[in-house]
């Protein structure tokens, strides 16, 4: 007599993401039969780095839109690795995996720490940012990205070279000049870019890893200070962990979603 065990069911996992550690989960899960997954991005990037397996692109329409996606995509689990300074998505997540009664992780990458010879200056938010800029320099690197670069715009008294991945949509001043591109970068790259146009103060947010980290490392080397904007503070009803090992390790003991 011929038996046939019966295999697992499967978890369907969401992932909300836009960042390494999205799509180094996404290439991790789709190594696992007993896991299905969906990475989802905003749509910002014209031309995003796409993860391993199935993708949807766009706003759920609030966390009442995504407690409905969830719902009726039969999510078992959602991991928010949406980048640091995502805070509407990251809220909208919390409150829609509670509505839902999905199981939910917010995976977050650590921030930077400083080291000897660096000349960090922290400030809470992007409006501290621009207060405190002028004192800093006068030739700027800004790297906070597209969004936050119109709150840079009236600093006309100073020079600003904005690193972005697509451009904005508003007309930039002459005071303001972009450069589009993405990294992951190196030293050498950075401290040429330094250089070249003669930075004396960078800007950035606190977004951790080590794909962007060179420009701090530049920073130190030619002794510049740096403008550093603080992570918004931690959502206290997130279980976070700071690695796609540990994320993977908590799927494994989420339970299958009855019906
Ligand atoms: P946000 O301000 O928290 O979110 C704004 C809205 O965009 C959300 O309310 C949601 O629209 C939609 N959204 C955000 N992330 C989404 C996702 N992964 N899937 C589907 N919809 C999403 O976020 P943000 O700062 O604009 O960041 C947007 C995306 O860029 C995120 O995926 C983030 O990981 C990535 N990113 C952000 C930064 C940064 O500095 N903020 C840097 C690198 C990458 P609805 O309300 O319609 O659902």
């Amino acid at each position: 007599m011929s038996t046939t065990m019966a295999s697992a069911p499967e978890r369907r996992v969401l992932i909300l993401g836009g960042t390494a550690e999205a799509r180094a989960l996404a290439a991790l899960i789709a190594d696992q039969p007993a896991l299905a997954v969906v990475s989802s991005l905003a749509g910002r990037v014209a031309d995003p780095r796409l993860p391993v397996g199935e993708v949807r692109i766009g706003g759920f329409g609030g966390a009442a839109g995504l407690t409905r996606w969830l719902t009726e995509h039969h999510i078992d689990a959602m991991v928010d690795a949406t980048h640091p300074y995502a805070t509407r998505m990251r809220t909208a997540a919390v409150d829609a995996a509670t509505t839902a009664g999905v199981a939910h992780l917010r995976l977050e990458r650590p921030g930077w720490t400083a080291q000897q010879g660096d000349r960090w200056h922290r400030v809470p938010n992007v409006d501290a940012a621009v207060r405190m800029l002028p004192t800093l320099g006068r030739r700027v690197l800004l790297t906070t990205g597209r969004q936050s670069i119109a709150a840079f715009l009236p600093l006309s008294g100073l020079w600003i070279l904005a690193r972005v991945v697509d451009a904005p949509a508003d007309p930039i001043p002459a005071h303001v000049q972009l450069l589009r591109s993405r990294g992951p970068y190196t030293l050498s790259g950075e401290l040429d870019l330094m250089r070249t146009h003669r930075i004396d103060v960078l800007v950035t947010k606190d977004s951790g890893g080590p794909l962007t980290e060179a420009k701090l490392a530049a920073a130190r080397h030619l002794g510049l200070p740096v403008l550093m904007i603080d992570r918004p503070a931690p959502l206290a009803s997130s279980t976070v962990v700071t690695t796609v090992e540990e994320a993977m390790r908590w799927l494994s003991g989420v339970p299958v979603q009855p019906g």
